[in-house]
């Protein structure tokens, strides 16, 4: 029987941001494969990296210099002997042995020599032929980076989940890795309705609007880890959203976009009550995003052969800033899961407001904004946005400001949350 939806189920954002996380950790990737590299920038790593040898795997010299011995530097200056030139990559039986009253000249990754502790920087010395006046004392390790000082063979330099960026790419490379194993996509089917929705291709008429969502949501759905799948738009007839929201039910999570507000031609909550969905709540006390859904739906009701016991599904609002605003509140998390990344928790960094917000209370807002300002001076403003469909104020925009519900003013200056994008 069909669980219609309670009227209770709006949720405060925080409430519903929680119960998002809670059951995005209950999902796993299905499986894993492996990629080049180069190809590998953004995925999710599915195994853990190991250190092969020590980092740094001699003791390295930090600075062009002279490798000397520290207890060597007092009276200042001290005048020492030049017993060789230690360049990069010189072979082991080619390093000089420092001894009382000696230095070598050393270059920056250079491995410092034997009997020698610290290396002064050419700066603080004065050479003259085979002798060398070393003007500043040095401490014992200093510009010397310590065999396996940052990381012993065998230790973890990665681990499963972490999404990989250009530093994790480093590390894969320098233990040698030219591939790597990532976790599958996810498939997460992405579904407009509307009837007064055409796909780009199509000239509208001057009552249509073309079909931006699906390509907003396939964009974001990318950024999140997932694999699009884009179904054809779903009119405001319930036979053929019926048979669409199965089709998407095929999928690892399905995304449906409009028809979740209170009009009467807003289907989508009755016709997935009819699929036997669970829903968890059918409103969030945000703007923009108010309607949004959050649910899940038996497998066996719609498909028989998956391993999930569920497909969860989001109806996001259809005002395309509502729609994205939804997508990263709450869709981004499930996504994430699904792709296998480490969970995360949502931060809001503070930035100083460049000019007062009016707003009403009883709602957590998330306004399209600006970062503006230079270096330490970072200053946050409104992207002016003349609503939830202003599509040209949110391409201006880098971040959102969070107005908390019980604020109707925000005094310029004040220090307020901001979510980056
Ligand atoms: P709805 O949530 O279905 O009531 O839609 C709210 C508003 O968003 C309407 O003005 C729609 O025209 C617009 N809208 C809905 N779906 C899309 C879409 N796929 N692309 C662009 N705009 C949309
Ligand atoms: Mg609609």
């Amino acid at each position: 029987m069909a669980t219609t939806p309670e009227p209770s189920s709006i949720l405060s954002f925080e409430e519903a941001r929680r119960l998002v996380e809670h059951h995005a950790a209950s999902l796993r990737p299905h499986g894993k494969e492996l990629v080049e590299l180069l190809d590998s920038a953004g995925q999710i790593l599915a195994e853990p990296i190991l250190a092969d040898r020590h980092f740094p795997p001699f003791a390295r010299a930090m600075r062009d210099g002279y490798a000397v011995r520290a207890a060597d530097l007092s009276p200042l200056p001290a005048i020492l002997h030049i017993v060789g030139e230690i360049k990069a990559g010189v072979a082991s039986k080619d390093l000089p042995v420092v001894h009382a009253g000696q230095a070598a000249s050393i270059m920056t990754g250079a491995p410092a020599p034997d009997g020698a502790d610290a290396v002064v920087m050419v700066e603080h010395t004065k050479r003259d032929g085979d002798r060398v006046q070393i003007m500043k004392a040095v401490g014992a390790g200093d510009n010397i980076v310590a065999t396996a000082s940052e990381a012993t063979r065998g230790e973890r330099l990665l681990s499963p989940g972490l999404r990989l960026d250009y530093a994790a790419i480093a590390i894969a490379a320098s233990t040698g890795r030219s591939r790597l194993l990532v976790y599958r996509k996810p498939q997460v089917a992405v579904l407009a309705t509307g009837d007064e929705i055409v796909d780009i291709d199509v000239p509208p008429a001057v009552n249509q609007i073309r079909n931006s969502n699906s390509y907003s949501l396939a964009a974001q759905v990318q950024s999140a880890g997932g694999e699009p799948v884009l179904l054809p738009i779903a009119p405001d007839e319930p036979a053929r959203l019926r048979e669409l929201i199965a089709d998407g039910l095929e999928a690892d999570l399905l995304l449906l976009a409009g028809g979740v507000s209170m009009g009467k031609y807003d289907l989508v909550e009755p016709i997935l009550a009819e699929f036997q969905a669970e829903f968890f709540f059918t409103g969030v006390r945000i703007q923009p995003g108010k309607p949004v859904v959050f649910g899940r739906i038996p497998r066996g009701a719609a498909s028989t052969e998956a391993s999930a016991l569920h497909t969860y599904f989001f109806g996001l609002p259809g005002n395309p800033i509502s729609t994205m605003v939804t997508f990263e509140l709450f869709a981004r998390p499930m996504i994430e899961a699904l792709a296998g990344a480490a969970k995360r928790k949502v931060v809001f960094l503070k930035a100083r407001l460049k000019s007062e917000i009016k707003t009403k209370t009883g709602l957590t807002r998330f306004f399209p904004a600006i970062l503006l300002g230079e270096f330490e001076n970072s200053e946050v403003e409104l992207a002016g946005w003349h609503g939830s469909g202003d599509l040209a104020a949110m391409a201006r925009a880098n971040c959102y400001v969070v107005v908390p519900p019980d604020r109707d003013r925000i005094p310029a200056g004040e220090w307020v949350p901001v979510m980056m994008m």
